[in-house]
């Protein structure tokens, strides 16, 4: 069987390379950063489909995801994964474009937290990123070897996935490809219901957002135009405005504990498409966890050729 050189250990690296391995074929995965240095670790992380097209392939692969999650949920509480009520506050009662991905959507009318009077409630998966991340690298059987790659032509190996997220705008000239900074504030839970998410993005510049982990709760957000790859440190006024957004709404959380920052890797449709030896696997935008499953079965499809 011929060996794939998987390029990034971000959730789409990871797990490409878990389905590839699931599918019979000898692994390496190469990447710049390690998985806790990624973008990755920087997300929510909860299922749901943002900034990401194009639609029909989005809801095939977030079903997919979808029910791979609500598994891992049930079945390997060591991957991360648990399921909240989610509700997203919108503006009119169409339905969304992604709800071909979920069942059991309801619409709930009356005032919701941020001020809104409607909002579409659904279970989803909501993954826990430093777990998951370790869980699907504890699923390798080669550790991820450190390196960055110039060329897809010098890295050996019969096939090479490129899953380099924001990195394959250098990597592969993509000019299509641009990022969306996102950052958030972790805090102690305080009165947070542990079980339930809310958001509200009716207004992508004052966007909120309340994901629960385990232990803690993630504030947002925002999605920014960002020119270049190179991270910027978190920025105190975003934080300051996430509380701010977070008190009006009625959230009584506690102790402020970090920061998170990354790029989304937005593109006008996730590429995944073969070229010769390379298949390209990036462009997830703000849905790496929502997607990740289900287009890696695509790319094992591709691989199989
Ligand atoms: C604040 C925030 C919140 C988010 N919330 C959610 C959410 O709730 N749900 C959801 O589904 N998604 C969410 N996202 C989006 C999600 O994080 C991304 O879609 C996902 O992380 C993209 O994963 P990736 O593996 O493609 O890229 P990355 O995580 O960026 O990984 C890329 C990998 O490629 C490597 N690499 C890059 N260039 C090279 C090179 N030249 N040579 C070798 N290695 C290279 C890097 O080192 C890294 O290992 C959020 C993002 C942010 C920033």
């Amino acid at each position: 069987m011929s060996e794939i050189v998987v390029i990034g250990a971000g959730v789409v690296g990871l797990t490409s390379a878990v389905a590839l391995q699931e599918a019979g074929y000898p692994v390496r995965v190469v990447a710049a950063e390690r998985p806790e240095q990624t973008t990755s670790a920087a997300a929510g992380a909860l299922w749901y489909p943002f900034e990401v097209g194009p639609p029909d392939a989005v809801n095939r692969w977030a079903r997919a995801t979808r029910e791979w999650l609500l598994q891992l949920s049930r079945n390997t509480p060591e991957a991360g994964v648990d399921v909240l009520t989610a509700r997203e506050c919108v503006a009119d009662a169409r339905r969304p474009w992604w709800a071909d991905s979920v069942d059991g959507l309801r619409l709930i009318e009356g005032p919701q937290p941020s001020g809104g009077r409607l909002a579409w409630e659904f279970e989803a998966p909501r993954v826990e990123p430093a777990l998951h991340l370790r869980w699907l690298e504890s699923r390798l059987s080669r550790p991820i070897e450190i390196a960055r790659v110039d060329r897809t032509d010098d890295v050996p190996g019969d096939l090479v996935v490129n899953c380099t997220g924001i990195g394959a705008r250098r990597l592969t000239g993509d000019t299509t490809l641009h990022a969306l900074l996102g950052q958030t504030v972790l805090v102690e839970p305080g009165e947070v219901d542990l079980g339930k998410m809310y958001g509200d993005e009716r207004d992508l510049s004052a966007m909120l957002y309340v994901i629960p982990r385990r232990t803690e709760v993630v504030l947002g957000g925002c999605a920014l135009p960002f020119d270049g790859d190179v991270l910027p440190p978190p920025d105190p006024a975003l934080r300051a405005a996430f509380l701010e957004r977070a008190r009006a709404a009625g959230f009584r959380h506690g102790r402020v504990l970090r920061d998170a920052v990354g790029l989304r890797p937005v593109r006008p449709e996730v590429r995944v498409e073969r070229e010769e030896r390379v298949i390209h696997h990036y462009g997830h935008g703000g849905a790496g966890y929502t997607l990740a499953w289900g287009s890696a079965g695509d790319v094992v499809a591709l691989a199989r050729g």
